[in-house]
């Protein structure tokens, strides 16, 4: 990817801003997908219609990534602008209402997919007089998240924030943050989808949703119980990627009551057909770590 950092360089220095220096990540990955929508591939209409969402989010055959148009209405400076208050922006869920109009309108075609944990997107600008793309100069443009996504996601509350600013600064996305709060969804080719080609795509599009309510009614606190052992009540609010919703009867799309229940990553392997899944060493021992604190307590 040939990204053009001199103008923003020259911006930041203008504003005398700190520069910001964005570090190029090593692709280790082979699989083909990963490595094109890690640089960001323009879709068409048809492909638009074969992203199946895994619990709403924008996901190809296990690899979630953002939509966004790279040859927006938007000028150099807004482009540049850190982050991009007058630039386009990009989508998360594939239920996003301004997504499906932009389909129905046959310009779904217009849209880049990429997977950008640097939170870069690269842009064309326009020249504001004459609207001609300037197609030798693409800006890593800080683009702000779409109002309808996190309408949809209500990450962090965001729907029950009625102040401009507190909305404007979610929608300014901290992306690591952001990934690991709903790491169980995107690790679905270890998680939530076993082998690439499974269709698992039966998962409610308000699964994040639902899986956030009762991250906040259980304080983030493991409902299991280890055999023998009583209630494992194992508390990660700092690690809520290692919680995840199971559910009971094994059908994803059932999120009554009584069909859900939050675990840990360790509790949740543990379930019936559950041996596959991929858990990190470190998360099992620091879980093991902190349920030894709780039992001494007692
Ligand atoms: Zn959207
Ligand atoms: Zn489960
Ligand atoms: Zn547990």
């Amino acid at each position: 990817m040939s990204v053009n950092f001199n103008k923003l360089d020259a911006a930041l220095k203008k504003m005398g801003g700190a520069l910001r220096k964005f570090p190029i990540k090593k692709i280790k990955s082979t699989d083909p997908i990963e490595i094109k929508i890690k640089k960001g591939v323009s879709i068409s209409r048809g492909e638009f219609d074969k992203i199946k969402p895994v619990a709403g989010f924008l996901n190809v055959e296990g690899h979630h990534a953002f939509l966004y148009i790279d040859q927006p209405f938007a000028s150099q400076e807004d482009l540049e602008e850190i982050p991009s208050e007058n630039g386009p922006r990009f989508h998360i869920v594939k239920e996003c209402k301004t997504l499906q109009k932009m389909h129905k309108d046959k310009r779904s075609d217009r849209y880049i997919l990429i997977q950008n944990i640097n939170g870069e997107f690269p842009c064309n600008p326009r020249d504001p007089l004459t609207r001609i793309i300037d197609t030798k100069t693409k800006i890593p443009a800080k683009l702000l998240a779409c109002h309808n996504c996190m309408m949809q996601l209500d990450y962090l509350g965001f729907s029950s924030k009625k102040n401009y600013s507190q909305r404007q600064q979610i929608r300014n996305l901290d992306l690591n943050k952001f990934l690991k709060h709903y790491n169980p969804f995107f690790i679905d080719s270890r998680y939530y989808r076993k082998f690439k080609d499974e269709d698992r795509g039966n998962y409610s599009v308000d699964h994040a949703k639902i899986r956030d309510r009762l991250l906040k009614q259980t304080d983030y606190t493991c409902q299991g119980s280890e055999l023998g052992t009583g209630k494992c009540d194992v508390q990660l609010k700092d690690h809520p990627e290692w919680l995840h919703m199971h559910h009971i009867n094994g059908r994803s799309g059932d999120n009554s009551p009584r069909n859900i229940k939050i675990l840990c990553i360790s509790c949740h392997q543990r379930q019936p057909l559950h041996e596959k899944m991929n858990v990190p060493a470190r998360a099992i021992n620091e879980i093991a770590r902190r349920r030894r604190k709780i039992t001494n307590e007692n």
